[in-house]
């Protein structure tokens, strides 16, 4: 159904630093009414073609510009993202279903902060230099942009994640094609609409809407295209490396997890319980770092759960521009319904669900009866071999269990064929290193969930990823190095 008071939002693609129309489009839904209410071109191979050969075009020029330069242009775009603020937030709740509240707060400041981090960082790299006496030689390494760096995004943090990789790949003097969700595309839109005032040069940045098949892998497939930086699920990870492997291309791979959080019995639960609430649910749980196995210990196991629960069923699911909203929509009514088989799947099996989905009734306002949501859901005694704790969810489900010794649970939490984040409590220092060392996750955090400084590198391993994301590792990515030797 189409909404009748508003007319539709038709987006347009962004090459060589003009808007251009599409000859087919999408609809993209607002989740959180079930309405259509934009239209996001459906580009393919010649759009492609034409954003790639603006990018080319203005490769020489940016290159050569100085770092200052380009890190005064990063800077004064993430001046005029902030001053938009406010509507960039509304528009990402409009086109994801996450609450105004998290955009505002989360989204876009750190959208801005992506384009003030990496203005600043790239002005402090060193290269390598070592002497080598006895040769009469010195060697020293030099880094230089890569070329047409081809960015991949997904819809869960839509301007967030597509500005983590365009802030470095332009701050290294790159220029790009990027490629954001078919399902969230209205912020880059908007983005683009500040690139000329910011000063970036056309060309510099080139934005093609569509879906995965059609535009991401034409973008993929460019000869012309050396990197491809992508972050989405496992199984277009494994896609995009077969389709590139032809072009032998640097990849960068930021993927899926199923996070543990693993809580002693000496944990501080006043810090604990309110935060792994957040780390399972926020933003609809729809966040590759949120917990979906909780790992408790025997002694505490069933005073967690009552706490947590209780917690849990405070969380109030509803109209993303309210305020007092804690869960918005999920992205789509496909998704939805994948995160309920998952609930659905877990009870066949005999697990007992405590609160949310199939078990509390869900109101819902009048303008939203149609939109995708759904309560936060606990899940207890569920078997590791099932596929709620084996598989990414995406969703506001997490599963407790217990577990008895330091040694059974990091094996236990090790268990699955991902590896991004975990999060350890504890008020033993030693046990938090011990455990900390031995989990096969690329991001540890201890008795707190999400707290980053993008200096130190960000990414996962085993099916979660490759490579790292972060100031020295982005800058890595987006360069290439060369090592040179000067004899005297
Ligand atoms: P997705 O893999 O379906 O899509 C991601 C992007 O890839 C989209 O822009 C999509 O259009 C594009 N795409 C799809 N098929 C393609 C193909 N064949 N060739 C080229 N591009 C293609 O993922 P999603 O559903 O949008 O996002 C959710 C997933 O992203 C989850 O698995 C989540 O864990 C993961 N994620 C990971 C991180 C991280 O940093 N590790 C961050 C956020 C999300």
């Amino acid at each position: 159904t189409m909404a009748h008071s508003e007319a539709l939002l038709v987006l347009e693609n962004f090459i060589g630093g003009r808007f251009v129309p599409c000859s087919s489009y999408i609809d993209s839904y607002n989740p959180s009414t079930g309405d259509v209410y934009c239209r996001v071109p459906d580009s393919g191979k010649e759009e492609v073609e034409a954003a790639v050969k603006a990018a080319k075009a203005a490769f020489p020029v940016w290159s050569s510009k100085s770092l200052l330069e380009r890190s005064q242009i990063l800077n004064k775009l993430a001046d005029l993202i902030e001053c938009d603020l406010e509507a960039f937030a509304q528009a990402e709740s409009k086109d994801q279903g996450k609450t105004i509240t998290f955009a505002k707060t989360v989204d876009i400041p750190r959208a801005v902060y992506n384009f003030r981090f990496f203005a600043s960082s790239i002005l402090h790299h060193t290269t390598e230099c070592t002497e080598m006496a006895s040769m009469g030689c010195v060697h020293y390494t030099s880094r230089a942009p890569v070329g047409v760096a081809g960015l991949i995004s997904p819809w869960n943090l839509p301007l967030y994640l597509l500005t983590w990789k365009i802030a470095p790949a332009i701050a290294c003097g790159n220029t790009v094609v990027a490629k954001p969700s078919e399902m969230t595309s209205v912020t880059a839109w908007m983005m683009c609409k500040l690139l000329e005032k910011a000063g970036v040069p056309h060309g510099v940045v080139n934005v093609v809407f569509g879906t995965g098949t059609k535009a991401g892998e034409a973008l993929v497939c460019h000869p012309d295209v050396p990197l491809i930086s992508f972050t989405g699920s496992t199984l277009t990870a494994q896609r995009i490396t077969e389709k590139s492997a032809p072009h032998c291309k640097r990849l960068s791979l930021e993927l899926g997890g199923k996070n543990p959080a693993i809580i002693f019995d000496d944990a501080d639960l006043t810090q604990c319980i309110p935060t792994t609430l957040r780390s399972s649910f926020a933003n609809q749980g729809e966040i590759c770092l949120c917990t979906s196995r909780i790992f408790v210990q025997r002694g505490i196991y069933s005073e967690f759960l009552k706490r947590f629960v209780a917690e849990a069923k405070k969380w109030k699911v509803g109209n993303p521009s309210d305020p007092t909203v804690n869960v918005g929509a999920l992205i789509s009514k496909e998704h939805l319904e994948k995160v309920r088989s998952y609930v659905k799947k877990a009870q066949a099996e005999g697990a007992r669900v405590l609160c949310g989905e199939g078990v509390d009734s869900l109101a819902l306002p009048t303008g939203n009866q149609k939109g995708y949501f759904m309560l936060p859901t606990v899940i207890a005694e569920v078997k590791d071999e099932s596929c709620c704790m084996q598989e990414e969810i995406f969703g506001p489900v997490t599963c407790v269990v217990a577990f008895d010794t330091e040694e059974e649970v990091i094996k236990r939490a090790n268990s699955v064929k991902y590896g991004l984040a975990a999060t350890v409590w504890s008020s033993n220092v030693g046990r938090v290193h011990r455990v900390a060392q031995r989990l096969q996750s690329g991001l540890v955090w201890t008795n707190c969930w999400l707290v980053r400084d993008l200096n130190l590198p960000f990414g996962g391993m085993k099916a979660s990823g490759i490579g790292r994301e972060g100031a020295k590792d982005s800058y890595e990515f987006f360069t290439e190095v060369k090592t040179i030797t000067i004899k005297h």
